[in-house]
């Protein structure tokens, strides 16, 4: 055994009786987790899914922030499974609302009776792999047990929050949040004066929100982001009528797409084409709905520097357009930053929030965080600004943060944090080597991670459910993927990112937004085409890469 955190003894757990004991147990409630648990239902497996919230939509129902909001498409990230469901739900918006969402994912837990095998307020604490009982042992931070043959985590790949230094905040007598852990209650920012810390995605959300009625608003910036106008919009009867009549032929479309996207790269590059010709080419993507002004341009750009850097100038005159102080408008611009590499918010007027006189941009590369004090936030140049609320919209300790939360224990007696300390390390990013029958969807490593979810997360579904189905009908009870077939893996993940342009920024795909995490590339950045290609390969191939056995055939522990 290696040197590990303190580590589950699985010989201690042999024979405890568990509370409950399944065929399958599903960690997560949101949109992968409800999906696995239909198609499970659906084929009388005996399953369980625990949700660790009280209700369904995991993501969608942590971060109900004001502002919260898809930046795909909406009818790009509906389910496809079933044509019933698709015809009768009404997407009202381009790009839905949190409120939205939330809703539209309880009504398919309804619709499909799926509350009936969900435990909410159910979170795990342990999950330890007894292999002489070839069955996982899981227990619950309320002290409860259970033991099922398979895991499937769908456990979200931003779920984990993480929080910046909070020396101070217990003297702090004002309200303050997280957007990832928002209250289900309306919080009103009326004449309050305002903090936010963090420019990603949730923070250029809520900032935009906070700014229309606050009475000021201080924003605390560690790095500018690249954004780009989401240019949301109603959907009307006709269009309605229209998505409903194709939805099939959408989704074969969407399926055959790089990231699960509305929207495909150029096939041209930047310096093929006329000048001219490329400046319309942008003024017209620019005008169009969602990620057209990231993924639609010249193919080249998330490879070649200089094409890169060209696109970014056009940008950042975009932004300086609608900035009115230049000082501000430079502040706001990553000039340093390739464009593209790392997730680009889409926004609604965020911008414009600087031109109000109400609101403050501060940077805490020049002036950081000294502490949080009984009315606010002491800055390192000894300024203190009193606040009546402080959000914190800092961001995820992403794709691995949620497997650290669980201490899992494989048949090597180590934990998966161990094996996992200098990066993540998986086969196809669906199974781990020592770590049996533990399938993990929407994970590192996995096509899920770097995708319009939905469309990658039912390529890991469906991939898994057929997979319980082989072993199942195979008289098969144990699977694991091999060391060499990780090996090799990881090997073409790295590959892939070396082409690329993302080594060159710091973000979340690579830990670098959490204190002592390693540098390693957690997504996988290969065509969804080619992904499932890939996955429905090595299935029809009877699982090269893979250990399958049956018990009968497993020689008795010693
Ligand atoms: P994020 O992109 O990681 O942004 C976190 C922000 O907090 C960054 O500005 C970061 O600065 C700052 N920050 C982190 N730690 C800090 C510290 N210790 N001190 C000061 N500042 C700190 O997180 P997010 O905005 O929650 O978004 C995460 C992802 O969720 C997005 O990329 C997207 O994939 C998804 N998302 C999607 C939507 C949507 O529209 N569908 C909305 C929200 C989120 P640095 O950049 O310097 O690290």
């Amino acid at each position: 055994m290696t040197e590990v955190d303190a580590v589950r003894d699985p010989g201690a757990l042999l024979g405890v009786p568990a509370d409950e004991t399944y065929d399958v147990i599903i960690i997560g409630a949101g949109l992968t987790g409800l999906h696995q648990l239909h198609e499970l239902r659906q084929r009388g497996r005996n399953v369980r899914l625990f949700e660790a919230g009280d209700g369904v939509g995991g993501t969608w129902y942590w971060n109900r922030y004001p502002g919260a909001r898809l930046d795909s498409e909406s009818y790009s990230y509906a389910y496809s499974f079933s044509e019933e469901l698709l015809q009768e739900w009404d997407w009202t918006e381009r790009f839905a609302s949190q409120t939205d969402l939330e809703r539209y994912f309880n009504h398919v837990a309804d619709k499909f009776g799926l509350r009936e095998d969900i435990q909410f307020g159910a979170r795990v604490a342990s999950l330890t792999w007894l292999e002489d009982e070839n069955q996982w042992f899981a227990e619950f931070i309320d002290g409860r047990t259970v033991r099922s043959t398979y895991v499937i985590t769908a456990i979200g790949i931003l779920s984990a929050p993480i929080w910046p230094d909070l020396t101070g905040l217990d003297d702090y007598r004002g309200e303050w949040y997280h957007t990832a852990l928002w209250p289900d209650e309306e919080i009103d920012f009326t004449d309050k004066r305002v903090a936010v810390i963090g420019t990603g995605a949730s923070g250029i959300q809520i900032i935009t929100e906070i700014a229309k009625t606050a009475r000021s608003l201080a924003v605390y910036q560690r790095s500018p982001n690249w954004i780009v106008p989401l240019r949301n919009a109603p959907i009307d009867e006709a269009e309605q009528l229209e998505l409903k009549a194709h939805y099939n032929e959408f989704f074969d479309k969407l399926r055959q797409t790089t990231s699960g996207f509305v929207h495909n790269p150029e096939k041209r590059s930047t310096f093929d084409v006329p000048e001219a010709e490329r400046l319309a080419r942008w003024e017209h993507l620019w005008q169009e709905p969602g990620f057209a002004k990231v993924y639609s341009v010249y193919q080249d750009i998330s490879r070649d520097r200089a094409a890169n850097a060209l696109y970014a100038a056009w940008v950042s005159d975009r932004i300086r357009e609608r900035v009115t102080d230049p000082a501000v408008a430079a502040q706001l611009i990553p000039e340093h930053d390739p464009i593209a590499v790392k997730r680009v918010p889409c926004e609604s007027g965020y911008l414009e929030v600087f031109n109000q006189p109400n609101v403050d941009l501060i940077s805490l590369r020049t002036t950081p965080i000294e502490r949080y004090t009984a009315t606010g936030i002491r800055t390192d140049d000894g300024a203190e600004r009193e606040f009546d609320m402080i959000v914190f919209a800092t961001g995820f300790d992403a794709f691995t943060g949620a497997f650290d939360r669980i201490q899992i224990t494989g048949n090597a007696g180590e934990t998966l944090k161990h094996k996992w300390r200098n990066g993540p390390i998986t086969y196809l990013g669906l199974q781990i080597a020592d770590f049996p029958n533990l399938f993990t969807e929407v994970a590192p490593h996995n096509k899920g991670g770097q995708c319009n979810i939905p469309r990658c997360s039912e390529q890991n579904v469906e991939w898994v459910t057929a997979t319980l189905d082989y072993l199942a009908s195979n008289g098969l009870d144990r699977m694991e993927a091999t060391h060499e077939a990780e090996e090799a893996w990881l090997q073409h993940v790295h590959e892939g990112v070396s082409q690329t342009l993302l080594p060159d920024v710091d973000s979340y795909i690579w830990g670098s937004n959490v204190v002592g995490k390693p540098r390693a590339f957690v997504g996988y950045i290969g065509a969804l085409p080619d992904f499932r290609d890939r996955c429905n390969r090595i299935a029809a191939e009877g699982y090269p890469g893979f250990t399958l056995t049956r018990a009968a055939e497993r020689a008795p522990a010693s």
